[in-house]
């Protein structure tokens, strides 16, 4: 995605080897218009699976998700949690994923009440690196007993496992832009998306 991969190289940075800081307009501030092109591409490329609901995990991913949502008919937003509280149901769907940026290990939850059985559902992301999240997040589409009709990420770090990964689990995967490396802080692009 032409607009995104333009953000990327005007305002993002690298931070070491491989973590790539794009809080200029995802991860912090939010870039309104880039937010919602990212949902209308996410519409259009998963028109044909037609998902019901929209499946993502706190924080980042939620602007996406509901960019997405609103683009595909304003079908519902789900959202994993990453932490129990008292007003929790107790019928919880739970997957456990290392955060590659907060370098700990969280147990995403869904209330099994918001994915109904055989719901179609797209898990939708704002990275991909190892694939921790979506897999748990498909995890708790599987146990839910739903159908995963794909995954979207804005952004798949394609110099580590997680796309390729899916890609041979057979998981329908789309990545709006791919970083191929960090270079002394700059990062490198792949020039078209996946
Ligand atoms: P994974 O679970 O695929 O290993 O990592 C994806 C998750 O970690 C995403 O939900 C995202 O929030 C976070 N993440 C992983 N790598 C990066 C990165 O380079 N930059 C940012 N901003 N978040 C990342």
């Amino acid at each position: 995605m032409q607009a995104l991969r333009e953000a990327i190289r005007q305002y993002g940075r690298g931070i070491g080897q491989d973590i790539v800081k794009v809080d200029m307009f995802l991860n912090h501030r939010i870039d309104t218009k880039l937010i919602f092109d990212i949902g209308a591409a996410f519409a259009q490329r998963f028109a044909a699976q037609a998902p019901q609901i929209i499946l993502t995990v706190e924080a980042s991913g939620i602007a996406i998700a509901l960019a997405t949502a609103h683009a595909m008919g304003d079908i519902p937003v789900v959202f994993a949690k990453k932490s129990a509280a008292v007003n929790q149901a107790g019928d919880m769907l739970t997957a456990s994923a290392a955060s590659f940026t907060h370098k700990n290990t969280n147990t995403l939850r869904v209330d099994k009440h918001y994915l109904p059985v055989c719901s179609r559902v797209l898990v939708v992301d704002d990275f991909l690196a190892d694939g921790q999240a979506a897999h748990a997040l498909i995890d708790i589409v599987r146990q839910a007993g739903c159908q995963l009709v794909g995954v979207g990420v804005a952004v798949e770090k394609g110099f580590q496992q997680g796309g390729q990964r899916l890609r041979e689990e057979g998981v329908n995967l789309v990545s709006l832009a791919i970083v191929t490396g960090i270079e002394n802080g700059e990062i490198c692009l792949a020039n078209d998306d996946r």
